[in-house]
């Protein structure tokens, strides 16, 4: 669906590259994901695959449109969801929606309904620059999805937003992505990557260092521990062991059988601590 080779970009042409000849592909129906700090380079990654920034170096195939000569019908099939909300102020939520909602040369959902959809219900009728960030954030969102895309763009689309109003867009990616649409997501939130991507890219400083199922990244790098407390004289211990080390094994059992158990359970390794260990760099 995707398939983007040796692309690099530099904002001001002066010999640094924010995108370092980077290389992937997205298959049909995949959630695939950009995952890395503030500043790694996801947002400009996606300006370019959507048309907003002009390619420089490197091929970008998309679907069956030209990123070098996009044709107007081309955004019939996609749908882009930015980190700067670029909805107008003026026009209430419903207007928003109705207006892009015509730009589109194939049918499109009813607009209240998709505000319902992202729990803006109520505030059909409300003017978008009254908006909290939150709102608008949603508002956007539900803008990107008005033309039932094929391929879904998706740039930080829980950033912001309270937990609830996060995990309802989480399940709307999921049950759009069920439905076989096709979605590129950036984030930084570790959380939503291993929720919702089939395959990440784990990318710093405009280069990517990895790419890989978040299941296989946690088989390879994470480590089998167990978390154990239990009582020992009168008071409550925690201990981690190993379940691949013979002394942690041994140590565990030892722990079992003298001591009354309180909680025990397993631990895998997060994907930003496999982040750091491949990058050497955090998420914020
Ligand atoms: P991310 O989305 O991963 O946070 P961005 O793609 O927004 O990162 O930014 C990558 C790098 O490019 C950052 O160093 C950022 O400061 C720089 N950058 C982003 N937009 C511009 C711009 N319009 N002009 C110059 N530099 C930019
Ligand atoms: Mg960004």
């Amino acid at each position: 669906m995707i398939s983007v080779k040796n692309l690099s970009h530099s904002y001001n042409k002066d010999g640094k590259f924010q995108v370092k000849d980077v290389s992937f592909e997205v298959k049909k129906g995949e959630i695939f994901g950009f995952l890395g700090p503030s500043g790694a380079g996801k947002s400009t990654v996606q300006n370019i695959l959507t048309g907003l920034l002009q390619l420089q170096n490197g091929e970008v195939k998309i679907a069956d449109y030209d990123v070098k000569n996009p044709s107007k019908k081309r955004f019939n099939k996609i749908g882009m969801s930015f980190e700067q909300s670029n909805i107008y102020s003026k026009l209430t939520a419903k207007e928003n929606l109705d207006f892009y909602g015509k730009l589109f040369d194939v049918s499109t959902v009813d607009s209240k309904e998709l505000l319902q959809l992202v729990g803006l219900q109520g505030k059909e009728d409300k003017k978008a620059g009254e908006f909290s960030k939150g709102m608008k954030h949603r508002l956007t969102f539900a803008r990107s999805m008005i033309n039932n895309p094929e391929l879904w763009f998706l740039d930080e689309p829980t950033t912001g937003l309270d937990p609830s109003i996060a995990a309802d867009i989480k399940n709307i990616i999921k049950e759009k992505n069920d439905e076989g649409v096709t979605i590129f997501l950036t984030t930084h939130n570790m959380f939503i990557a291993d929720e919702l991507c089939d395959r990440v890219a784990f990318i710093v400083d405009g280069e990517i260092k990895l790419i890989d199922s978040p299941e296989n990244l946690k088989l390879q790098y994470g480590e089998k521990l167990v978390e154990v407390e239990y009582i020992e004289n009168n008071e409550t211990k925690k201990e981690t062991y190993s379940t691949v080390l013979p002394e942690d094994k041994e140590a565990l059992e030892k722990v079992i059988r003298d001591h009354e158990i309180q909680t025990m359970h397993t631990k895998e390794a997060t994907l930003e601590e496999i982040f750091i260990k491949v990058t050497g760099r955090g998420l914020v």
